[in-house]
């Protein structure tokens, strides 16, 4: 595998401002955070007090070795973004009906979309630059790749499998991918749909929860880290959705309770939240891509304890991603959203597994409360606690493959009590638009690691980031927060929030779009 460059990475900019500094191993920034403070008389009025705190950001520039391990690495989802990555990184083009093909990161938002920088200062024209380049990112192409599945099958036959990617990519990637093998997985059968049962024959022994569980995770993390060198390690699940785990007080509710849950076997340790608490307790940042509950409130608190990164839940690739745009649209637009109704049918094991109801349900709560903030946000339309109709269906209609379809009706109110509907037929191939997610998750995450904060004239020395990375969201269907902090869903403000973070760690402004140097002269 192609080693990443240690060295700095050259900047295609640089800002050139007195709260900038680039030394060869660090970009120090000190960045004002103006945000506005909101204070309610008794007489119903609001007072909005401009307020400013100053940060220090450092970011490592050194980047490192990267690896990503996937549970469930033999999937649709696995076996795509590998086959992918392969490609990339052997720059193949391929013949399809259609014409030739070559490889790409369509999708990714860190490797195929820009970010404004500013005007051009001759010209007023705006500059805009890749993404990647905003920080020294680790590149996909460089990522070692390794994980676990249930299923022993190697990467070409899953590949196979999957019936996703075009023959011929197919051929020209099958000899690599035939001597990649999933490492054994945790399997407990009462987690996932019993129609997966005939998969699992690559399973470390033991059906419940034990020590020696995370202790094998553990220990193939540092195995693969050791195997190929790597600085670290970022592990996201990406296996079957699992049933909810119950919430049970002396079991899951705290860390020790936790530890103590799994020590004892009990029921309700999920194989995902084994690998969670390996994770953590490996530091290895650890991101769940599926809806079930992993991060129950004592792996939470785990992680906060470990100061370790991480994310979820649930990646949003195709219908909830148009939702968290559209349903920002209608309501910022003052139009009165009523309902909702989505329908999917998809015919991939990930459709199969969701046939089984406990594992829908994880999917129906992920997907469901996807607009609440926004609606929550215009005290206009909508009334305290009042929300449009929302359901959401999901059907496993085997010949669609993974082609999902996801068919959506919007149902508002407009002026003077005239209606507008409207419907969205959206074919989503699910793990061509899963597999870039996953690839930013890796690098966001990544990059994450290495950018810590101080307070400016604070006695506290650098840190990290809350364990909670909520920076995540853009690509998470039901984004995970710090616990008592606000779910951000609109896809805008998600991806706001992300390169205004970046920008602020070179000291550049939030990118307001007031083009005022357009508009007053
Ligand atoms: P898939 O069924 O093709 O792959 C899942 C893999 O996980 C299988 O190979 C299975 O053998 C393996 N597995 C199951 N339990 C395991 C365990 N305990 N340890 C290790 N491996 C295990 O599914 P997929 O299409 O790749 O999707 C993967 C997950 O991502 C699903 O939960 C799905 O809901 C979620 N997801 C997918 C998309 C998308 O594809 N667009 C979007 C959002 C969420």
């Amino acid at each position: 595998l192609a080693a990443a460059s240690t060295a700095p990475v050259k900047d295609l900019f640089q800002v050139k401002s007195p709260n900038v500094v680039y030394s060869d191993n660090e970009i120090n920034s000190k960045y004002t955070y103006r945000t506005t403070d909101v204070s309610q008389g008794e007489d119903g009025k609001f007072v909005a007090t401009p307020k400013e705190t100053v940060y220090n950001f450092k970011t490592d520039r050194k980047v490192g070795k990267v690896g990503m391990m996937l549970v469930g690495w033999g999937g649709n989802n696995g076996t795509t973004v590998t086959a992918g990555i392969i490609a990339n990184r052997r720059g193949l083009s391929w013949d399809t009906r259609e014409g030739p093909r070559k490889a790409n990161y369509y999708g990714s938002v860190v490797m195929a979309s820009t970010v404004k920088l500013g005007t051009d200062t001759k010209t007023g024209a705006e500059v805009h630059v890749p993404f990647h380049d905003m920080l020294p990112m680790v590149h996909p192409n460089d990522l070692a790749i390794g994980g676990w599945d249930i299923s022993g099958m190697d990467l070409a036959a899953a590949m196979d499998r999957a019936a996703v990617l075009e023959p011929t990519l197919k051929a020209m990637v099958k000899k690599e991918m035939a001597v990649m093998k999933p490492l054994p997985s945790v399997y407990y059968p009462d987690f996932i749909a019993a129609n997966q049962e005939e998969r699992a024959d690559n399973v470390i022994p033991g059906s419940k929860a034990c020590m020696a569980h995370v202790e094998q995770i553990r220990k193939d993390i540092r195995d693969f880290k050791a195997a190929h060198g790597l600085d670290k390690v970022i592990v996201q699940w990406t296996a079957n959705t699992e049933r909810y785990a119950d919430l049970v007080e002396g079991v899951n509710d705290t860390a020790d309770n936790l530890m103590k849950a799994i020590e004892d076997g009990h029921e309700e340790v999920s194989p995902s939240t084994i690998f969670a608490v390996a994770c953590i307790l490996e530091n290895a940042p650890f991101i769940n891509g599926s809806p079930q509950n992993t991060f129950v409130p004592g792996a939470i608190q785990l992680a906060e304890k470990h100061g370790a990164f991480v994310g979820g839940d649930d990646f949003k690739s195709g219908q909830t991603k148009m939702k968290s745009a559209l349903v920002d649209f209608i309501i910022s637009a003052g139009i009165k959203l009523t309902s909702i109704a989505s329908y999917n049918h998809l015919g991939n094991n990930d459709g199969m597994n969701l046939s089984s109801h406990r594992q829908f349900r994880s999917k129906e709560i992920s997907k469901s409360n996807v607009v609440d903030d926004m609606v929550a946000a215009n005290t206009v339309l909508y009334e305290k606690d009042e929300h449009p109709d929302h359901c959401v269906v999901i059907k496993y209609m085997p010949a669609v493959g993974d082609n999902k379809r996801a068919l959506d009706e919007y149902y508002a109110e407009i002026f003077m009590g005239g209606h507008q509907t409207i419907s969205i037929f959206n074919v989503c191939e699910d793990s061509l638009l899963a597999s870039p997610l996953i690839i930013d998750l890796v690098l966001v995450t990544e990059m994450m690691t290495r950018i810590s904060w101080q307070a400016e004239g604070g006695e506290k020395d650098f840190a990290g980031f809350h364990s909670v990375l909520s920076v995540l969201s853009f690509m998470l269907k039901a984004p995970l927060v710090p616990p008592g902090t606000p779910v951000i869903n609109a896809l805008a403000k998600q991806r706001a929030a992300l390169t205004n973070i970046f920008r602020a760690c070179v000291g550049l402004e939030p990118e307001s779009d007031m083009t005022l140097e357009h508009k007053l002269f």
